[in-house]
């Protein structure tokens, strides 16, 4: 595999070896190919509309829905590429398992589990694990989906892939989860690896739980493989800087956008929902850089102080607490109130669908940054881009998670790993080059970011796709 960063190469967005010059790409037309197997059958089924897939209810499309909106958006820009298109538009692989488990109390139980390999033209699949009752296969396919997005957007050697469990982990006792994560991976065992597919982290799942699953697929195995998952904790070959890197990744982003938009982080106002690991560590590093963090909404409810809420003795009430409800000093809001809040920098930090057409008219922010995966519904989007608020999308904002996946997949090949500052400068460098791409493509297009960030990353994922050609 090729190390998609060799940091000692300074290269620029455009021209490098896993980044083609897309401005050239998307222009560039693609020599004439005969059409597939053209006046055979399976010329004909090719030629015919692409229907949606039987596992999907075209009614209710679900996350899944959203994604091919997304993508949609992005079609007119990809050139002769879009010819592609519908590789994109359903996952490689989807794989439906059943977790049958025995409970502490000698029943049994059995739940529905996911992995689904939504692209892997430019590497193995690469994307979390969650444990959440309201998971579902839809859910699970945006997700994927996302990720493949994320991965070229930030140009790393992987594709998308993601994986859940339909469970509410809270009820489960300790060796109940341990059980279940343990009979998920070997179900998905035949799908993953770690030059196949490796998962990480996601809602609900920690390194405890990726301990479990590297132990399980190793037992299967015969031998240790570190690199089949990441977030692993630092004894089993998990990377210095994991913790942090989402959230580092939001501030890092926030920071280049407030450059190019001319607001200055010292000066300016934010409201963060969501204060766990990613929203908790990118409101630090804001208050840090000087940033007021104004307002915090968590599950437990809204704070708010105009002058500013201590950010550190926020961090240890929610450590105490589990939540910023009770932090003093700080006045209480109706959970409603937090999208109007007065602010100049909106992190949605929690969970999917929160910014909406109901309230996307209230934001004052002039930036939202998605620290969550997909916070912004489409209809919100649109509101948002006509009243200039610049919205920064998760598939680039919070891309530094599966970054320093990265930096831990290679560190576990190579068994040699690096330090806490090497891999926070190289995250940093990573990110502003990506984004500085994204920035002149979405000048140049005169689109949103968004749409920006899905014409790079589409753009490389069905280069790979043209130049591998279709087997057989
Ligand atoms: P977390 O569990 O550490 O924190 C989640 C936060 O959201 C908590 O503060 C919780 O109280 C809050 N929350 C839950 N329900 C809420 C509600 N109804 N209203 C308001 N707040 C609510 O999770 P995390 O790792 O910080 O992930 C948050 C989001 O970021 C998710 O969308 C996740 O997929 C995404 N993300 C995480 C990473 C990562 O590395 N952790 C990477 C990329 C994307």
């Amino acid at each position: 595999m090729r190390n998609a960063h060799d940091l000692t190469d300074k290269r620029p967005w455009t021209g490098h070896a896993w980044g083609p010059n897309i401005a050239a790409l998307t222009t560039r037309q693609f020599p004439e190919r005969r059409p597939l197997m053209s006046n055979s059958t399976a010329g004909v089924q090719a030629m015919s509309p692409h229907a949606l897939p039987s596992y999907l209810n075209a009614k209710d499309l679900g996350p899944w829905g959203i994604y091919l909106q997304q993508v949609d958006r992005v079609t007119p820009y990809l050139g002769a590429l879009s010819r592609w298109i519908e590789t994109l538009k359903r996952p490689k692989r989807i794989l439906i398992v059943d977790v049958p488990i025995e409970l502490d109390n000698g029943t049994m139980a059995h739940f529905e589990g996911y992995r689904v390999q939504h692209n892997t033209s430019r590497g193995p699949g690469k994307g979390g694990v969650r444990f959440h009752q309201d998971v579902t296969l839809s859910e699970v396919m945006a997700l994927s989906a996302w990720m493949s997005v994320k991965n070229a957007a930030v140009n790393l050697p992987f594709g998308g892939a993601k994986g859940g469990i339909r469970v509410d982990p809270k009820t489960l006792s300790r060796g109940e989860l341990e059980r279940l994560t343990r009979r998920y991976t070997s179900e998905i065992g035949i799908i993953i690896g770690p030059n196949k597919d490796i998962p990480a982290p996601d809602v609900n799942t920690n390194e405890q739980i990726m301990a479990w699953m590297m132990d399980t697929y190793s037992m299967n195995e015969g031998s240790t493989a570190s690199g089949v998952v990441t977030g692993k904790p630092i004894a089993l070959g998990g990377s210095l800087g994991r913790r942090e890197a989402t959230g580092r990744g939001v501030f890092t982003i926030g920071q280049e956008v407030a450059q190019h938009i001319g607001l200055d982080i010292s000066q300016a106002r934010i409201a963060v929902q969501g204060f766990g690991n990613v929203g908790g560590i990118a409101a630090k590093l804001f208050a840090q850089a000087g940033a007021t963090v104004v307002a915090v909404q968590d599950h437990g409810g809204t704070i708010y102080k105009a002058s500013g809420l201590d950010v550190p003795a926020l961090l240890k009430h929610v450590s105490e607490h589990g939540s910023v409800q009770g932090f003093m000093p700080a006045e209480t809001l109706p959970d409603a109130q937090f999208w109007g809040v007065d602010c100049d920098i909106l992190i949605p930090a929690a969970l999917e669908q929160q910014i909406t057409a109901a309230n996307a008219h209230q934001i004052k922010a002039r930036m939202v940054i998605e620290g969550a995966n997909g916070p912004t519904t489409p209809e919100a989007d649109d509101i948002l881009h006509t009243r200039n608020i610049v919205v920064v999308p998760d598939v680039i904002a919070n891309a530094g998670g599966v970054t320093v996946s990265y930096f831990e997949w290679v560190q576990d090949f190579s068994s040699f790993f690096w330090s806490e500052d090497d891999i926070n400068t190289r995250l940093v460098r990573i990110l502003r080059e990506a984004f500085a791409g994204i920035w002149q493509v979405a000048n140049e297009h005169k689109v949103s970011l968004r749409t920006a960030t899905f014409i790079v990353a589409c753009t490389r994922m069905l280069q790979a796709r043209e130049l591998r050609g279709l087997y057989p």
